[in-house]
């Protein structure tokens, strides 16, 4: 993708917010070790910026979704462990070991294969992943797991880094599944013989804020640190700042007579002469078609209502008066008295803060600040 760096549309994402995020987190849960999540470009905030942002807030890893961001991250120059959250095609074994980057072994049948292509006089580090009702990837069998846990610590090539879970339903008031999980994770792992500095992990966000911790070991974060509610509204929390703004400034603005249309179909008609300022974001940015109607900030926090179609690299707005083309208008973010949020998006959109965030598209320039 072409970062476009001469538009004026980007995103912000706040260093301060990122470190007290993660500072609350480490508070509130006394955890020992905290992993960032950043895959999928920081969850579309921004890859680079939030690595540095949280590498300044001494974080113990990273972790990732795929190994291309991993090696991403290795070549950034992180030295920090790099934890591969998704499946790594074991045939990828030789960058596993040139990079010291952590695969997830999600099965006996994974495990060796990767054993079987284990580079010559090479050290690999894992992290086993165990499924306790995500039913996603992970061994969920006892006897799987006991003949993992052999295979890894008696090879002379293979070491454990960590072995981990992901709850389902950590972000909903019923606690009953969350409990069901947490018993199967005692129940398959209490009395494994693990070497002593292996890193236990399983709490993502939701678990760090509603539930008592499963281990004070490590916790594995994403929403949290980036400051939007993982659960959209369905439970509170007050430790959070959001990271994340978005913003564009008018290139475009005029004074329409009564009768005028704006934008495709021509859905939106002035009823009395108005301002209007067009902003060079649209769809293809991840300001969703469906956003027509939400409206943006001006820096005092008066509202702008978006009018007419949201297109592909543009919108347009009702402007309460003649402003220069120059203003920035705050579509995600603060600006006055005024907050628009990830979750308030996500809830007229039908979705979760999370899809709102990576939608954002590699495009638009993210900046730190
Ligand atoms: N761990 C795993 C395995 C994940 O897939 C994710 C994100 O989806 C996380 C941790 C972080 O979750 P959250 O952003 O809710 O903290």
């Amino acid at each position: 993708a072409v970062i476009s760096t001469r538009r004026p549309a980007w995103v912000e994402v706040s260093a301060s917010a990122i470190a007290h995020n993660i500072t609350a987190i480490r508070h509130l849960t006394g955890t020992k070790r905290f992993i960032a999540i950043v895959k999928a470009n920081a969850y579309g905030h921004g890859l680079t910026q939030v690595v540095l942002a949280a590498q300044k807030a001494n974080i113990d890893g990273f972790g990732v979704a795929t190994i291309d961001e991993a090696i991403w991250l290795r070549e950034f120059g992180i030295d920090l462990p790099i934890f591969i959250l998704g499946v790594t095609p074991a045939s990828y074994a030789v960058d596993l070991a040139r990079y010291q980057l952590i695969p997830v072994v999600s099965s006996e049948a994974w495990l060796d294969e990767l054993i079987n292509n284990i580079p010559a006089e090479k050290q690999l580090v894992v992290s086993i992943g165990v499924d306790t009702g995500m039913g996603r990837i992970g061994i969920h069998q006892k006897d799987e797991l006991a003949r993992v846990v052999e295979k890894i610590t008696t090879h002379q090539q293979l070491s454990l880094k960590g072995i981990g879970m992901h709850f389902a339903t950590a972000d909903q008031k019923d606690i009953a599944y969350y409990q069901k999980q947490l018993q199967n994770w005692h129940n398959l792992v209490d009395d494994l013989d693990l070497p002593a500095d292996v890193w236990y992990h399983m709490a993502n966000s939701a678990t760090t804020l509603w539930h008592d911790q499963p281990t004070l070991d490590t916790v594995r974060v994403g929403a949290a640190m980036y400051g939007f509610n993982p659960s959209g509204n369905e439970l509170a929390t007050d430790k959070l700042i959001a990271a994340l703004s978005l913003k564009a400034a008018l290139v475009h603005v005029k004074q329409v007579a009564a009768g005028t249309s704006v934008s495709y179909g021509a859905t939106y008609t002035t009823t009395q002469p108005e301002w209007i300022g067009t902003l060079p974001i649209g769809y293809a940015d991840g300001y969703a078609r469906q956003l027509q109607g939400m409206y943006g900030l001006l820096a005092d926090g008066r509202r702008v209502e978006i009018i007419g179609r949201i297109a592909m690299d543009q919108l347009m707005v009702r402007l309460p008066e003649a402003l220069p083309v120059g203003t920035v208008i705050t579509l995600i973010g603060q600006a006055g008295q005024e907050t628009i949020t990830l979750e308030m998006l996500a809830d007229r959109l039908g979705t979760i803060p999370y899809e709102v965030a990576t939608s954002l598209a590699p495009r638009l320039p993210r900046k730190l600040v």
